[in-house]
């Protein structure tokens, strides 16, 4: 089955008594008992398949788990309530027979650094931040800590960095750690990194998998070797996605192939627009010729895909209060955080995603004080286009 036909069927149609239902229902039970207890005794001893208790087990989430390992080509999933209850999740079962060190890209999501620097390294874990950009300094980084596991985004956030996934994993592997990629901006439809030597992928089901910006949820998609520390861990503590958040997670995956094309094709559309326009001064798309991983973009990504996020500083404009006004003048673009959902969304991430960071750090990272992203939606691209247009003449 190709791609869009396997986000439609996989993990459906699971016989339920006597029927199928054509769609997984939401299972709320929070146990299950069967005919006579020693076939229950047999599920709790895993002798046969089957739900025994919630925490173990829900068949709505298993029927996500399964759409996600199919769609990522992984040996197994684990839906967690979160994008970043994943990433801990994931950053745990790499280092639970490794060395307690992390070496993470530079250019990470904001909520990550804090997790890595305010959390983890608190308990002993060793944190350090190299550009991932450079394979040279990645190289050395490793050399010198002997990392327990590596922690990238193949495209970061804000500037749209994509880096080589298949020689990070080379590099990663070749040192005895484990390779965690975050592809919630890249998603399976783009870039598979379990593909390309990965060990495990992360996304926030938040943004483009569920695409409607009505509920939370995160995944681990593992590789054979960290699978059943995921789950064995995921019994003891309990992360997992509740069956409501599973099912519209499932339900929004049905239509993900189609919406990320239409959104990746939008992103084309309005990045060259915007480059043509007179009030910007510059923008971001690994898409443009001029992107800095344009080559590795197109060696790792399907032709003409390139994401559907576009950032762009604007022209004459100093920072808040003109980056306001523009963001105020907007009248069906939403000014709103989150990434990958059917409306075209912008954020501004001087007062969001990099509030925490100072000036200093934010320009050593080169956000600019005029610089926003957009989230292109499915909307019709001369709308996205016409709406940009009107707020820029405001
Ligand atoms: C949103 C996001 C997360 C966190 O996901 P939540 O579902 O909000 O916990 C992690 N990484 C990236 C790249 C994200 O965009």
């Amino acid at each position: 089955m190709k791609f869009d036909s396997k986000a439609i069927h996989t993990g459906e149609r699971k016989r339920a008594g006597n029927c199928i239902p054509v769609s997984t229902p939401i299972y709320t039970a929070a146990s299950y008992v069967y005919e006579d207890m020693d076939t229950l005794d047999r599920v709790f001893g895993r002798e046969i398949e089957g739900p025994s208790y919630i925490r173990y087990n829900n068949p709505t989430t298993d029927a996500l788990q399964e759409a996600l390992t199919v769609l990522e080509n992984g040996a197994g999933a684990l839906a967690c309530g979160s994008g970043m209850m994943a990433l801990h999740m994931a950053i745990h079962a790499a280092l639970v027979d490794r060395r307690r060190s992390v070496l993470a890209a530079k250019a990470l999501y904001g909520a990550t650094i804090h997790l890595l620097v305010k959390i983890l390294e608190p308990t002993g874990i060793e944190v350090r931040f190299v550009d991932f950009n450079n394979l040279g300094e990645v190289e050395a980084a490793v050399e010198e800590d002997k990392p327990g596991c590596l922690l990238v985004e193949t495209i970061s956030n804000p500037l749209l960095r994509v880096v080589e996934i298949d020689r990070l994993a080379e590099i990663a592997s070749n040192a005895g750690a484990a390779l965690i990629v975050d592809s919630t901006f890249a998603t399976p439809f783009i870039c598979r990194p379990l593909e390309l030597g990965a060990h495990m992928v992360v996304h926030s089901l938040t943004k483009y998998l569920s695409g409607h910006g009505d509920m939370m949820g995160g995944a681990i998609i593992s590789d054979a070797g960290h699978i059943d520390t995921l789950n064995s861990t995921a019994r003891a503590i309990g992360p997992n996605l509740g069956p409501f958040e599973s099912f519209l997670a499932l339900r929004g995956i049905k239509t993900f192939p189609l919406r990320m094309e239409r959104q990746c094709q939008n992103a084309c559309r309005v990045a060259s627009w915007l480059s043509a326009h007179p009030s910007i001064e510059r923008v971001y798309f690994p898409g443009d010729p001029q992107h800095p991983d344009a080559a590795i973009t197109r060696r790792l990504f399907p032709s003409g895909v390139y994401g559907a996020v576009v950032s762009f500083e604007l022209k004459g404009v100093a920072g808040k209060e003109g980056v306001f006004r523009f963001m105020n003048a907007l009248q069906m673009i939403v000014p709103a955080t989150s990434v990958g959902d059917v409306h075209t969304m912008m954020l501004y991430p001087v007062i969001s995603s990099h509030r925490d960071l100072s000036p200093k750090h934010r320009e050593r990272l080169g956000i600019k004080d005029n610089l926003v992203r957009l989230s292109v939606g499915i909307e019709s691209v001369e709308d996205i286009t016409a709406d940009l247009d009107r707020a820029l003449k405001e």
